[in-house]
């Protein structure tokens, strides 16, 4: 798992200019459904997102994506004390209407593996179980 200790070594501080940041121009036939037109994210994203997206579309699960809840965004990880990935644009949460934290996640299995097949790490699996949250699985 990516730590915010390995993003802080690699990318420095968060912040909007940070050079590790992208806008990222979603190509048209990935622009489906919820899927956003542009997404502020870390380079390293670009490219698994794509097969992320692409992944959905061939699945036919495009649908099952209800609410786009965001990628970069400086924060500290939900009542913990070190950084979120998203500080860095590292991850994106979905659906979390309905995939909160410390919920059973509602994600179908088909959707989680559209992302972790495309290298994504799910947080629906963790301890803390965290159902809206991808991150990308390492750098
Ligand atoms: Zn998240």
């Amino acid at each position: 798992m990516i730590t915010s200790k390995q993003c802080l070594a690699k990318f420095g501080e968060p912040s909007a200019s940070n050079k590790c940041m992208t806008l990222f121009d979603v190509p048209t036939e990935l622009e489906i459904g919820l899927i956003p037109k542009k997404i502020y994210c870390n380079r390293l994203m670009v490219e698994p997102l794509k097969k992320a997206f692409l992944n959905l579309k061939v699945a036919h699960k495009v649908n099952e994506l209800k609410t786009w809840d965001g990628c970069f965004n400086i924060r500290k990880k939900r009542g913990l004390n070190s950084m979120s990935l998203h500080s860095w644009g590292l991850a994106v949460d979905v659906n979390a209407f309905e995939n909160q934290l410390n919920m059973n996640p509602r994600l179908s299995q088909e959707f989680v593996k559209c992302f972790t097949d495309a290298g994504f790490e799910w947080g629906g699996t963790w301890t803390r179980k965290d159902g809206m949250h991808f991150q990308l699985k390492s750098l």
